[in-house]
């Protein structure tokens, strides 16, 4: 059957004429770029990058490659050998898309790859930011998550339209007597026993009026099964306690910590209470679940039915489920039609593949109510990643509901009702901005 190109149009136009509520990056602070020697390989810090590292790039080749000392040319010759393995994944494509619409060359290669680097480099002579996130991505709010991220310098940065969000990950996983120092230090506090880190904690939650935090977010699958079971404070008071009776040998950098398993019920009933001062404070917590970036993970700890008994337990606390929860789309979506407080948040799935986005959010009109659904999140450290995902975003929107269309599902106003309100409506409400 042709495609109604009509209706196909307005669509489109309607869905790309959106604003957009941005619910998770990592961009990096603008003044930082500035002062950065940018080229090409700014593209490859993330997901493009980690599937050069999967088609067969050496760990060592790819810090050459980063390093900003390390002369284009040379980069390119470290690149272009695996260049043609990768540029068939969505994240390429995806890159490929913003580079063709924000520095006009179609390819990266031998003949584009020293220009391009020109061009990214004049954008430190203008508001690239804004021209990029509200000019050309009518994005009017971004959630940001800075912290635990190497690159980041500053953990917030001086936009209004971008927030930042809190992560205490690192200190749920203190594992030795060197991490309590490093918090001693932080919050200017001595530390004797559990009761006075989890003081630390509520400070941070007192002072979220000045800091501008908007959500809590937990990146832990990385590290750990997000299975948090019910543990008491005497039981976790117990593991603080043992860190004390860890060596520390100076100088000579070495350190005794204690393993994953001892430190289970004290990371539990951390978590638990993250989500108790999350509730109290009126934030959202927003969690990691599904794949992961970078290499040699276990995915199987990043289960989102593993969260339902804090699901069950916080009714009063809005869940904001992260990446689909994918390979666990389907298990992510039985959870969400029964809780209330679940939002299905679709971040990140756009640049792993854009067929992926629509065949979820395809399930997702048809069983869970548009209320609770999150259609976009870049997860990018580079605006030009955030251009690319919303871009993708947009596209694949358009193309569903034309289906859907089609299919007599909806109406042309139902369908663009909402792409309103999973871009912009939804998160928009959730979060209070
Ligand atoms: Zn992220």
């Amino acid at each position: 059957m042709l495609r109604d190109e009509k209706l196909y149009e307005e669509i489109n136009e309607a869905v790309f004429s959106l604003p957009i509520f941005d619910t998770h990056e990592h961009l990096l602070d603008e003044k930082d770029r500035r002062e950065s020697n940018l080229d090409f390989s700014l593209f490859f810090m993330q997901y493009a990058g980690t599937d050069l590292l999967t088609s067969g790039l050496t760990e060592e080749e790819f810090v050459i490659f980063q390093d900003p000392k390390t002369d284009v040319q040379k980069k390119w010759s470290c690149f272009s050998k695996h260049w043609p393995n990768i540029k068939n994944t969505s994240y390429c494509k995806l890159i490929l898309e913003a580079i063709k619409d924000l520095y006009g060359f179609e390819d990266i290669n031998e003949k584009t790859f020293i220009e391009l680097s020109e061009k990214i480099r004049k954008t430190r002579d203008v508001n690239w930011y804004d021209r990029v996130i509200k000019d050309k991505s009518n994005i009017k709010m971004v959630l940001n998550h800075l912290e635990n991220i190497p690159q980041a310098y500053n953990t917030v940065l001086d936009r209004e339209d971008i927030r930042p969000v809190i992560n205490l990950d690192e200190i749920i996983c203190t594992c030795c007597r060197e991490d309590i120092l490093e918090w001693e230090k932080r919050f200017n506090i001595n530390i004797y026993k559990l009761q006075d880190l989890l003081g630390a904690i509520d400070g941070i939650f007192a002072e979220k009026d000045e800091t501008g935090y908007k959500a809590v977010k937990t990146t832990i699958a990385y590290m750990r099964s997000l299975q948090f079971e019910e543990t008491t404070f005497e039981e976790a008071d117990k593991v603080f306690s043992g860190l004390f009776k860890l060596k520390s040998y100076g100088f000579l950098e070495k350190k005794d910590f204690l393993s994953k398993d001892e430190l289970k019920p004290l990371q539990d009933y951390m978590v638990h209470y993250i989500i108790q001062k999350a509730v109290e404070h009126d934030l959202p917590v927003q969690i990691h679940t599904g794949i992961f970036e970078l290499l040699y993970n276990d995915v199987s700890n990043s289960n989102p039915v593993y969260l339902t008994n804090l699901f069950f337990k916080y009714k009063k606390c809005k869940f904001d489920i992260f990446h689909a929860g994918y390979p666990y789309s389907d298990q992510l979506i039985a959870v969400c039609k029964q809780f209330p407080n679940v939002y299905f948040n679709m971040c990140w799935i756009v640049g792993i593949s854009a067929s992926l986005y629509k065949d979820i959010l395809n399930r997702l009109i048809e069983i869970i109510p548009s209320n609770k659904i999150f259609g976009f999140g870049g997860d990018y450290m580079f605006v030009e990643g955030l251009y690319g995902s919303q871009k993708l975003a947009r596209r694949s929107i358009t193309e569903l509901l034309y289906r859907k269309i089609e299919q007599k599902y909806f109406t042309f106003e139902e369908s663009i009702d909402f792409a309103e309100k999973i871009l912009y409506l939804n998160p928009k409400k959730v979060y209070g901005l």
